[in-house]
Parts: C-alpha cells; sequence; structure tokens
C-alpha cells in the first residue's frame, strides 16, 4: 500500500474527506445535500471547501450551452465551471478555484500531454493507475488548506463515465486513514402507488456500489416527506449501514433550509463523530447560527421582478435567479421572479411587463431575443420602471440609448449585427488583431473604479469594486462622449473599459459590464441587485421602508 510520501498526502495536515455520490437518478438535489453538511461544518468552526466532480469529457463548461446544461458560472480566477460550483460558493460562502472542478476532459487532457512529453517513460499508460492516480491528485490538491473536503460524484453510480472516479476514491479510502473518510450516498425514496416508501431501487444502487469496492457510511433518503422507522430500518438492513446512519432529506420550499433540516435530522452530528472532528467542534451554543437566521428572515410583502430571456430556462439564469433571492432577503422582500420571453416583446408588446415592479436583463450571447431585450429597457427608461442590466442587459442599455437617445438608427453591438452603422458595442482597438474568434474573452475578476457621488458609489460604498465578468465585447470608446452628453453616465470603468452605466435622472437605471450575480451570498447580498429592490420599495406610496442600509457583500 503506498505511504503519504509516495501519494504526495502529509498526513499531519489531519484532513478529512466527505465523499458524496448519488444513486437511482440524477437531479436529486445531491449537491444541495452535500453542500448543506458543508454548511453545517463550516457553522461548527472547521475550514470547508468542496470539489465537484464533472464525468463529462468537457475540458470545463465554458463550450457548453446553458439552455441545455444550465448556467455557466464563473470563479475569481476566470474558471468556467458547472453550476454545482455556485451552489457551494453560495452554501459554504467561499471562492473556489478551477481546480475545484475536476472534469474528464480535464484528467485526460493532462495525461495524454504528459505521456506524449514522454513523461512515462515507455509504459503502457492506463486508466488504472494513471488517470485514477490524476484524480486522487486533483483531490488532495484542492483539499490544501482545509479541514475537511466535500467531494461530490456527478452522475449516478453505475454510470460508465464515472466509473474511473469510483474507482479512484476505493483507492483514495485505502490509502488514507479510514478514519478520515466518509462515503454518504444520496439516493431516491419513491413511494409505491399506495402511499409506500420503497427502498429497493437504493439497495440496488447500493449493491451497485458494494460490486466496485464502496461501501456507504452514511445514506441519505431523499424522499418527498421524512423516511418513516420502518424505511430507515429496512435500508439499514439491506445496505449494510446503522439504522442511525440513514438520514431523511425531504422536499423543502427552499434550498436555503436543506441545511436546517439536515441538522435537526442530526447528520452534522453524525459525520462530525464518524470523522473524529466532535471533539473539536465549536459548542452547539456557540456556533455560527448567521444561516438560520438569514433564513428565518420574515419579509414585509412581495415583488414581482421580471426576467428577460427565455421560458423555463431557470438553470440557465441560476445565479441571477439566487442574487435576486439574496437581495429579497436583505431588504425583506419576497421576489416573485416573473419570465418575459424576450421574444414576445420585439413588435412592442410590452404589456407583460405592465404589472411588474422591476425588471432584469440578464447575460447571453447570440442575437436571437435581443430586440425583445432593447424593447423591455426603453420601455423601463421611458416608463420609471427600475431596471438592471447584466453584461449582455448592460450593452443593449447602451444600444437603446444610442438608438432611441442619441437618434443613432441601427446602432448595435457588432457582435450581433456586424454591418451596423453604429457599432456603439464593440471590440476594443488592441482586441481585434487577436484571434478569429473576435478577441479574446474576458474572464474572471477584475476591479472596477467607481466615481464618487454615483449611484454606484452609493451602493457599494466605496471607490472600487471587484466582479466577476465573461464577455468580449465593450462599449465603443468613440461613442462615449455623445452617450455621457446625451445623460448616460459611466460610473465605474476598469481602464478603457466601461463598467458600470447610469441614468441620474432616472429611479433606477443601472447596468454592469460585470456578472455581480456571481459575488452573491444568501448572508451577503449583491450591491447592484440591492439597490434594484430598494428603488422598487421606494417607488410604492406605502412603502414598510428599510430601517437601515442591509448589510451587502460584493466588495473585493
Ligand atoms: N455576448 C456579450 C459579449 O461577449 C455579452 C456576454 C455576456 O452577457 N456574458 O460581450
Amino acid at each position: 500500500m503506498p505511504t503519504g510520501s509516495e501519494t504526495g498526502y502529509d498526513p499531519s495536515l489531519g484532513r478529512k474527506f466527505v465523499f458524496v455520490t448519488g444513486g437511482v437518478m440524477s437531479g436529486l438535489g445531491k449537491g444541495i445535500t452535500a453542500a448543506s453538511i458543508g454548511r453545517l461544518l463550516a457553522n461548527a468552526g472547521f475550514d470547508v471547501t468542496a470539489v465537484k466532480i464533472d464525468p463529462y469529457l468537457n475540458v470545463d463548461a465554458g463550450t457548453m450551452n446553458p439552455f441545455q446544461h444550465g448556467e455557466v458560472y464563473v470563479l475569481k480566477d476566470g474558471g468556467e465551471v458547472d453550476l454545482d460550483l455556485g451552489n457551494y460558493e453560495r452554501f459554504l460562502d467561499t471562492d473556489m478555484t478551477s481546480d475545484h472542478n475536476v472534469t474528464t476532459g480535464k484528467v485526460y487532457r493532462e495525461v495524454i500531454e504528459k505521456e506524449r512529453a514522454g513523461d512515462y517513460l515507455g509504459k503502457t499508460v492506463q486508466i488504472i493507475p494513471h488517470i485514477t492516480d490524476d484524480i486522487k491528485r486533483r483531490v488532495r490538491e484542492a483539499a490544501v488548506g482545509s479541514d475537511v473536503c466535500i467531494v461530490e460524484v456527478g452522475g449516478t453510480v453505475g454510470d460508465i463515465e464515472g466509473m474511473p472516479y469510483l474507482e479512484a476514491l476505493r483507492q483514495f479510502a485505502h490509502e488514507e486513514d479510514e478514519a478520515d473518510i466518509l462515503f454518504t450516498h444520496v439516493t431516491l425514496i419513491p413511494y409505491s402507488k399506495n402511499g409506500e416508501q420503497k427502498t429497493k431501487p437504493t439497495q440496488h444502487s447500493v449493491k451497485e456500489l458494494r460490486s466496485i469496492g464502496l461501501q456507504p457510511d452514511v445514506i441519505v433518503g431523499r424522499c418527498e416527506d421524512p423516511l418513516e422507522e420502518k424505511t430507515r430500518e429496512k435500508i439499514a438492513l439491506f445496505c449494510d449501514v446503522p439504522t442511525d446512519a440513514v438520514f431523511s432529506n425531504p422536499d423543502v420550499a427552499d434550498i436555503y433550509r436543506v441545511p436546517l433540516v439536515v441538522e435537526d435530522e442530526g447528520l452534522d452530528g453524525y459525520v462530525m463523530e464518524s470523522l473524529g472532528l466532535a471533539g473539536e467542534a465549536l459548542p452547539a451554543d456557540s456556533r455560527d447560527t448567521t444561516w438560520r437566521e438569514t433564513v428565518a428572515r420574515e419579509t414585509d410583502g412581495e415583488k414581482t421582478i421580471a426576467l428577460v430571456g427565455k421560458y423555463g430556462m431557470e438553470d440557465a439564469y441560476i445565479s441571477v435567479h439566487e442574487a435576486l433571492k439574496h437581495a429579497g432577503i436583505a431588504t425583506r422582500v419576497d421576489v416573485d421572479r416573473q419570465w418575459v420571453h424576450s421574444e414576445d416583446l420585439a413588435d412592442g408588446h410590452n404589456g407583460e411587463l405592465a404589472n411588474v415592479d422591476g425588471v432584469v436583463v440578464p447575460g447571453g450571447f447570440g442575437s436571437r431575443g435581443t430586440e425583445g431585450k432593447i424593447e423591455a429597457i426603453r420601455y423601463c427608461r421611458e416608463n420609471d420602471v427600475p431596471f438592471l442590466g447584466l453584461c449582455l442587459g448592460f450593452q443593449m442599455a447602451v444600444v437603446e440609448f444610442a438608438r432611441n437617445v442619441l437618434g443613432l438608427d441601427g446602432a448595435h453591438s457588432a457582435e450581433l449585427d456586424a454591418d451596423t452603422p453604429h457599432p456603439v458595442i464593440d471590440l476594443l482597438p488592441e482586441q481585434k488583431d487577436l484571434d478569429d474568434m473576435g478577441g479574446t474573452m474576458r474572464l474572471g475578476a477584475h476591479s472596477t473604479d467607481i466615481e464618487p457621488g454615483t449611484l454606484a458609489h452609493d451602493l457599494y460604498g466605496k471607490p472600487s469594486c471587484t466582479e466577476r465578468h465573461r464577455h468580449r465585447y465593450e462599449v465603443n470608446l468613440e461613442y462615449i462622449d455623445d452617450l455621457e452628453a446625451a445623460g448616460m453616465v459611466f460610473s465605474g470603468v476598469s481602464g478603457n473599459r466601461m463598467e458600470i452605466l447610469e441614468l441620474p435622472d432616472h429611479p433606477y437605471f443601472v447596468g454592469t459590464q460585470f456578472h455581480p450575480e456571481f459575488r452573491s451570498r444568501p448572508t451577503r447580498a449583491s450591491p447592484p441587485f440591492v439597490g434594484l429592490l430598494e428603488a422598487v420599495l421606494s417607488q410604492q406610496e406605502e412603502t414598510p421602508g428599510v430601517e437601515e442600509r442591509p448589510a451587502v457583500g460584493g466588495g473585493d
């Protein structure tokens, strides 16, 4: 058996690992369960990080279509990753890096590059041990500096793509001290027609795990309701775990309640006990209760915010959704997020916007639906409706203003109309020669200088902010003087790139070239989103009012 020095692991670091696998079917909320365990360990005083394993062959999520696969989440280092990383960042309130998203593409690319460079000294390069070694190395490296690392294997046990990962975790458990590893299997408990909780699918998925040498230590049953005692006993008997290692994770209306449910079930206590952490945990009465208080916060009423995009594509904008929720928590507003299909708005059919309290036009690529977005922005500008434009939404606000205020007919983004007579959004001159992909994508965290005396300065409360980016195009420098002369204020800039725009004569008309939604947390809402809801509130005659400025994040 390899020793610590051979595996590159220093046992004195005392790291612990919670491996999370999924049974029966995907989409069970395995990531939320895993992130909830992490949240509770963090509340108990531990440094927690996470690794999400995505067994697909893509190197990263950068090229994946958000309408098929959900949002491409952007990390501070510019990593374009699976949206589950967003949940980990939100639940753990931590910043992760691309190293925390392991994909088959990354692993194979590394191994093949090493093979080409002759690093394997003529050996036959194989899934075991070369691919599995690379997987283990990545997990260990991502865990450095944390007390506990949660490792979630995407997909479902039995998937061909997941096999090398499960094998790597099996080896990993052998190489480490057994007491430092906890295997948690999250599985589905369906109901039969006569209302009985059924354990057979779980039994089968655990059998599958055991056939590859993995025995779960903990089983979490996802079910509409809490598991009945006899269900837990049956799972324990057939899956060879103690009854008190079987936990329920029933459906809840709000994912942020899952840590509370899991805590009430005692899952965190069981995890800490099993990993030998119980003695080091903060006593129950001195743990961080911010999460519980945040989730329990009462609201003073509902406001409707329209998201202008494609119907039923919530996963494509999940961080925008969550950021609105966080801003709602901060301002005590129950935010009803309503989809307005951008293609329906194109011909002036803006009736759908008549009853909303505010509008968000989120980011995107490609021209589909852009005329509708521009129409929604015009409606907000002319009717004093609070508006927040994000990335493409910011760019379309510039286009709308150029067309309808400056009178520049046909003004557009060069990305969406290569022949526009007025490319108010374009590549910067220095980007143009870079490559034939239309300039290099500007990714990750960059700092923005904020002009004193502006709304943006009021929102962020400081002269700069650092937010995440994912775009190629910029405001064309040649049009800035004209735009500003007509009343558009660029209140945030980063070198020669315009980052924040606002219209001072409007109750709230703000656009950001960056994506503030990626830094929004339930406990630290993002300033531009908070500003949107504050504007909505102050527009109502009998506003319940926000007594004091809520805690906001999104800073540095
Ligand atoms: N497509 C635009 C650009 O590349 C906006 C990108 C976005 O909204 N994320 O600049």
